[in-house]
């Protein structure tokens, strides 16, 4: 590692925000994918824009690379630096700045979790409602254009920032968009930076939306003889226009794995639909009416729906911890998620067809996911076995091409990271590709941004 740049980031920063010890540097060496972990040289804990300006142009200058780090949920060896370098972990910088409630939007330092941003707006009325699976921060769901099961009704966080603000790569800070809830003026650097993985800048500050909570919300639960009646009632509901709050897919063996897991009464291992129903209670009222005439339309084993708060949470609890569900299922063994994503009106043949793959491969792979948005997880649970990991890379590597064949991508929501450049090539157009390596060289030219990440073939 670079004594001079450690010395000098200890001389800006303090000895307390540096730190080059092995547990630490561990910690950042990876995220929750398989790809193999790489250590850096060092690790520091910006609490300010202006600590992250600093540790930036130094790196720059010294030529090392540098990589972001938020709360390393990431799935695709995105936080991983292969080339060493420095961590910078964002985690400490949590405030909320500013809430503005007339105008329905927030501004946070880039490290906090949205459940910690939530729990602190719960006395105004409004919440935020974008909500990965994983504990991530605000700036860290920005870098991999995150998104969960609320997507399907308020979009994902592509939609929800107004503007931010980021460190370029020469440690300039720039402040991008504003409050305005639109704007026809400049190039949308907001939204560059937005799925961009830390390979254009690190972002401090987020602008965010925020949404009134829901004066009425009702949840349901629907399970169905076959996987195609639950994909096929999905998309009659999206179709229908209902403005849906949640929708999600659980198929038998997710629904097996959960109903041990979150101790679910009254529910069969069978494909499942969850869904949530928000708005004012004469709206609710209506969308559970033409909800229920689709369901049994499509051949649905009953429609239980409620309004009791605890029930409701217990719901989309066991929704939050299918994940870990899994894990329980098959102990000793480890998931890899798949998120490929179809058109709507592929779906059905999607997932029917990976099935198929699922069964070819003797795996278990539950899938669960964010059917609204036509998009699901395989969770591959890798047996503890020396050709495990192969097995399960080659169903996942079957699964992305099953996707992009149908004019999918081969991510939803997980990004790019190391795991998925190999396939940018067959989503993106040639001339599409070769912008966003301009765009790459002009805004990083010594390339220390997360090198190795994102485009195929790039590196320093
Ligand atoms: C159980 C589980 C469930 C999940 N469910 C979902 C889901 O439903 N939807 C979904 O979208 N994802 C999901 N994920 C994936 C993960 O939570 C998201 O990718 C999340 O957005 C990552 O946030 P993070 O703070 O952990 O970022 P990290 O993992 O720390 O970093 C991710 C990438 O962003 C960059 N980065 C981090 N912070 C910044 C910053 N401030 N500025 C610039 N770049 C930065 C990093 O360099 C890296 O490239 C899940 C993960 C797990 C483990």
């Amino acid at each position: 590692m670079n004594i001079d740049l450690i010395a000098a980031l200890r001389a800006r920063l303090g000895d307390g925000q540096v730190s080059t010890a092995d547990a630490v540097r561990e910690q950042h060496s990876h995220g929750e994918g398989h790809h193999a972990p790489s250590m850096p040289g060092a690790v520091v804990f910006a609490r300010s824009t202006d600590d992250v300006a600093q540790s930036v142009a130094l790196c720059n200058a010294h030529r090392v690379p540098l990589a972001a780090f938020g709360a390393g949920t990431s799935l695709e060896g995105h936080v991983n630096p292969p080339e060493g370098g420095i961590s910078l972990d964002l985690s400490r910088m949590t405030d909320v700045l500013s809430v503005n409630p007339k105008d329905m939007d927030c501004r946070v330092q880039a490290g906090i979790t949205r459940q910690l941003l939530n729990h602190t707006l719960r006395d105004t009325g409004l919440f935020f409602p974008v909500d990965p699976g994983g504990e991530a921060t605000i700036g860290g769901m920005c870098a991999t254009r995150a998104s969960g099961t609320a997507a399907v009704r308020y979009g994902t966080i592509r939609e929800n920032v107004l503007g931010l603000t980021a460190v370029l790569a020469d440690g300039r800070v720039m402040r991008t968009g504003g409050r305005v809830r639109k704007s026809s003026t400049g190039y949308d650097l907001t939204h560059l930076l937005i799925g961009s993985e830390g390979t254009l800048g690190v972002i401090t500050e987020v602008q965010l939306r925020l949404h009134p909570i829901p004066e009425s919300i009702a949840a349901a639960v629907v399970q169905f003889e076959t996987l195609s009646e639950a994909v096929a009632t999905a998309i009659d509901i999206l179709q229908f226009g209902v403005p849906i709050g949640r929708l999600e897919l659980l198929d038998d063996v997710q629904m097996d794995a959960s109903i041990r897991y979150s101790l679910l009464s009254g529910l069969r291992a069978l494909p499942t639909l969850f869904l949530e129903f928000v708005g004012g209670p004469e709206s609710v009222r209506e969308q559970i009416g033409v909800v229920e005439a689709i369901v049994e339309d499509r051949g649905g084993l009953g429609f239980d729906w409620q309004t009791d708060p605890n029930q409701r949470a217990a719901l989309w609890r066991a929704r939050h911890h299918a994940y870990w569900a899994c894990l329980a299922y098959r102990p000793g063994y480890s998931a890899m998620t798949t998120d490929a994503i179809v058109p709507i009106s592929a779906l059905g043949e999607l997932i029917v067809g990976v099935k198929a793959d699922i069964a070819e491969s003797g795996l278990t792979a539950p899938i669960v996911g964010h059917v609204g948005d036509g998009n699901f997880h395989t969770i591959i649970l890798v047996p503890p076995t020396p050709d495990g990991l192969e097995r399960a890379w080659a169903l996942d590597r079957k699964i992305v091409r099953r996707a992009l064949a149908l004019g999918g991508s081969c991510s939803g929501e997980h990004g790019v990271g190391l795991g998925k450049r190999e396939f940018l090539t067959d989503e993106h157009d040639p001339v599409a590709l070769d912008v966003m390596r301009v765009l790459k060289r002009t805004l990083d030219p010594n390339g220390i941004l997360n090198p190795g990440k994102m485009l195929p073939g790039e590196s320093r």
